[in-house]
């Protein structure tokens, strides 16, 4: 019994002093004292451990090896050093432009989860939505207005073209030049108001929303507006925020898509004649693909490799990418041919030249950010791929909700509303899951943007997940509705989301490579409280000065990893019960207590997979896409508590919460445990199976009961519901398709009681139900319902005819109205091919 208090007290210890990253004299002073306490035979009872022989002299041995490792000098040779040179061979060579993609951009809350204590203060500290007057009239004024002009079908069949008058008031409320500031002519708004338009305007019409974000995202305006000269601040940013220039960012080319820093497009140092002189400038060759807003566009941001083999610019030969703006119609520029991007209406083409002269002066900062591109267009893209599609990702998981939670409670088979089967509630669920979510962690990420982040590891995992997310709800909703949904025409609303997901999900960093290579990978170096430090030492020419701080982050490293090992098993053998809790977490201490707990599983295993797999990682895909996700899951249920507490804890939304909580954890669990099953190091294997997983997988998904308790809040009219699809347009017309819902809904509702009464009659047999029969007016007869009642019942059979109406047509006013001339593959319009 002794010597079981004894080893208790020992791995306690031990614990302890890793925990709290106890410096190594501390441990070898414990060990000095365990040792001791043994060896005295204060804990060797007559049936206990054996005194010490042999056992006991060569326990002394990593006692002393601790202690001697204490002195620094010692350390420093025995350890770091040698530590040192092995970081520094087996370093892969990190190009220019992964620098520049890696220095770009801000590290924030995810620097907490990958620490495995997060400080929830940090949390709290970003601020709850807040827009100010002016944004806010903005959302509730022109652009409801906005929204109330949109006609899907119009845009998407009958002109398949973004009509004029839309442009016209897009240009003139100045919603092209939201992110240009008001000293520029701009509305100067903040990225949670810039965010929540985009939302409302992509819940009527993801054409109309690209339009509107494409001039407010990563582009002309951002890139001016941050790096332009004066004159180009002057001259373009007031045009562009009044739309009468339309830009448009041309980065993708045939052979450069998702690594596009390996575009062919190249531009000469030289001198060409522009406007009648002879000046120094670019001679130009590109050929540009996908290109939304190119076929509109009357000026072209273009993003080329510049190379100076005279040196003219005195900066050798091979200047890298460079970003200039060039007018569309400068002579040479092709531009206006179009793709047909998943039945989308806005435009998107190719364009391309060959031997284009432009000036200097066209290069976005000029002469002095000649090959500056790659680090400009890396530090917008942290800020704008966080507000762009998550924005209309969220919007899209919110509408799509609000308009099936209607249909799916107005739509009766087998006698019954289909909202009340089990299976349609499953589905149900999950888009009220991902509405929720979605949302809470659009406003956290876009309040992180407004006070000046530019989160690039939060940026990734935000534009993956919330577009994975609202791919499921799209599909969920397709499948809720059946073939009312399949079928196209202006009264179908589900169409254009189904239409454009693939585009949501391909652009800015298509969602496998965000997944799977940039989330983690560059998480881990950004966001390791020391791994980033270690690296950036073992790189410093200046090697004493590397050796210094790669002592320090090393040190730092062992402490963190000694305390990460121990913290995970001591949290997940103890349930979490001890995991911290920020203050007045009512309702929710639970879930911080095993967020906090994930997160030292988390830290622990991703320290281990990046020590381990070290250059490998870039192809070990499978596991990088699940730690990715492991890491989408804790951000995101961090943003679901957020979200909880800044609305005020209601209590609808209580147990919304708890399912996001649950499936989060659940689904968290199953990430990492699929990484630790395949890791291919077994030792580090077994261990940190034996660390994360001390007492099996015990995480449970949200339960049948909880799933069907929070599908039932979204299926009538009232504010759970509306909190849910908060901020997106809602139409009360009943000429609009999605209009006709919300009131058809109002009304099923309130003629509940009156239905129950007929239904009961017809099952009985005193009303017969059958074409040619008015059975209302029998019902009327026969005493069962009064004429009030009969006609509630009247307009709501008339609605709910017009809700579940599918529209169909003369097939010549369907045939198709683009005529097949002048196509081609691509290939044959580009100098490239010729
Ligand atoms: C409608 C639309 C609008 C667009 N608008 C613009 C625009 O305005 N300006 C602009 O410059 N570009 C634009 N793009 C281009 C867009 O950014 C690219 O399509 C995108 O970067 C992917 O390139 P790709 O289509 O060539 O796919 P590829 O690069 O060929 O990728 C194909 C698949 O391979 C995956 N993949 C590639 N490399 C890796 C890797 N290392 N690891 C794992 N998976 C990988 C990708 O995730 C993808 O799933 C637009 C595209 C579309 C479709």
């Amino acid at each position: 019994m002794a010597g079981l208090v004894f080893t208790l007290l020992v791995i306690a210890a031990a614990m302890a002093l890793a925990m709290h990253r106890a410096p190594l004299w501390l441990w070898a002073a414990a060990g000095v004292a365990a040792l001791m306490a043994w060896q005295s035979g204060l804990f060797v009872g007559q049936y206990d451990v054996p005194r010490p022989g042999l056992l006991g002299v060569l326990a002394w041995v990593p006692v002393v090896v601790l202690g001697l490792l204490s002195l620094p000098a010692l350390r420093r040779s025995l350890v770091v050093e040698p530590a040192f040179r092995m970081v520094k061979g087996i370093l892969p060579k990190v190009s220019e432009t992964e620098q520049q993609a890696l220095d770009a951009g801000t590290v924030g809350f995810d620097a907490e989860l990958f620490s495995g204590q997060p400080d929830w203060n940090k949390l709290r500290a970003v601020p709850a939505i807040h827009l100010t007057d002016e944004e806010r009239a903005f959302l509730e004024g022109p652009t409801d207005e906005l929204c109330r002009m949109i006609d899907d079908w119009q845009i998407r069949f009958r002109e398949k073209e973004i009509p004029e008058e839309i442009w016209d008031f897009v240009k003139q409320h100045g919603f092209l030049g939201m992110l240009i500031s008001k000293a520029h002519g701009g509305l100067g708004f903040s990225a949670q108001a810039q965010s929540l338009i985009l939302g409302k305007i992509a819940s009527r019409s993801p054409d109309v929303s690209t339009i509107v974000m494409v001039p407010n995202s990563l582009g002309p305006g951002e890139l001016i507006e941050k790096y332009g000269t004066d004159e180009q601040k002057h001259y373009y940013l007031p045009r562009l925020a009044r739309g009468e220039e339309v830009p448009c960012f041309s980065l993708t080319g045939p052979t450069s898509g998702s690594d596009a820093a390996t575009m062919r497009d190249i531009g000469t140092v030289t001198n060409g004649m522009h406007e009648g002189k002879e000046t120094i400038g670019i001679r130009l060759s590109w050929d540009k693909r996908y290109i939304t807003l190119g076929p509109k566009a009357t000026l072209v941001g273009l993003a080329f490799r510049l190379f100076d083999p005279d040196n003219r610019l005195g900066r050798g030969e091979d200047l890298g990418i460079t970003v200039a703006l060039i007018p569309a119609d400068h002579t040479g520029v092709n531009i206006g041919r179009r793709h047909l991007p998943s039945g989308a209406a806005f435009p998107n083409g190719p364009n391309w030249g060959k031997d284009v002269f432009i000036p200097l002066e066209f290069v976005i900062g000029g002469e002095k950010m000649v090959g500056q591109g790659w680090r400009m267009l890396m530090e917008c893209l942290s800020a704008g791929r966080a507000i762009s599609l998550p924005s209309s990702a969220t919007a899209g998981a919110k509408s799509m909700l609000r308009f099936t939670s209607a249909y799916a409670r107005i739509r009766k088979q087998f006698g019954l509303p289909i909202s009340h089967m089990e299976g349609i509630e499953e589905p149900l669920t999950r888009m009220i899951e991902a509405a929720y979510v979605n949302e809470a962690a659009r406003a956290v990420t876009a309040s992180m943007v407004a006070r000046g982040e530019k989160p690039s590891v939060i940026s990734a995992l935000m534009k993956y997940t919330t577009t994975e997310r609202m791919r499921q709800s799209v599909n969920d909703a397709m499948d809720i509705h059946g073939g009312r949904a399949i079928c196209d025409g202006p009264t179908n609303y589900l169409q254009s989301a189904y239409q454009m997901v693939p585009v949501g999900i391909t652009v800015e960093g298509a969602n496998i490579l965000t997944r799977t290579l940039i989330t983690f990978a560059q998480g881990a170096l950004r966001a390791h409280p020391y791994l980033y430090k270690e690296v950036q030492a073992a790189q410093n020419p200046d090697a004493r000065a590397g050796l210094e701080a790669f002592e320090k982050a090393f040190n730092g490293h062992i402490a963190f990893s000694l305390s990460n090992a121990s913290g995970a098993l001591f949290h997940n053998l103890t349930g979490g019960l001890f995991g911290d809790v920020p203050e007045k977490a009512y309702g929710t201490a639970e879930w911080y207590r095993q967020l906090w707990r994930a997160s030292r599983s988390f830290a622990l295993v991703s320290d281990l997979t990046v020590a381990l797999l070290g250059g490998g990682l870039k192809t070990k895909q499978r596991l990088t896409g699940r730690m990715a996700d492991a890491l989408s899951e804790l951000y995101m249920l961090a943003c679901v508590l957020k979200r909880y507490e800044d609305d005020g804890k209601p209590a609808g939304d209580r147990l919304i919460v708890e399912l996001a909580a649950r499936n989060a954890l659940y689904r968290f669990q199953q990430a990492l445990g699929g990484v630790i099953d395949n890791f291919p190091v077994a030792p580090a294997r077994y261990l940190m199976r034996a660390l994360v997983f001390p007492l099996g997988r015990r995480m449970k998904p949200a339960s049948d009961r909880l799933a069907r308790q929070v599908a039932k809040l979204a299926l009538e009219p009232g504010e759970v519901r509306d909190r849910l699809t908060r901020d997106i347009f809602v139409s009360r017309d009943v000429n609009d398709p999605t209009g006709l819902l919300e009131v058809t809904l109002d009304k099923v509702i309130a003629a509940l009681p009156a239905e129950k009464k007929l239904e009961k009659a017809i099952r009985d047999g005193k009303v017969r139900r059958y074409h040619g029969i008015d059975w209302f007016a029998d019902a009327v007869d026969q005493g069962v319902i009064t004429e009030v009642e009969a006609g509630q019942l009247r307009e709501v059979e008339r609605l709910v005819a017009r809700v579940i109406a599918v529209d169909h047509f003369d097939p010549a006013e369907v045939k198709p109205n683009y005529a097949p001339v002048g196509h081609n593959s691509g290939a044959a319009n580009t100098f490239a091919a010729a």
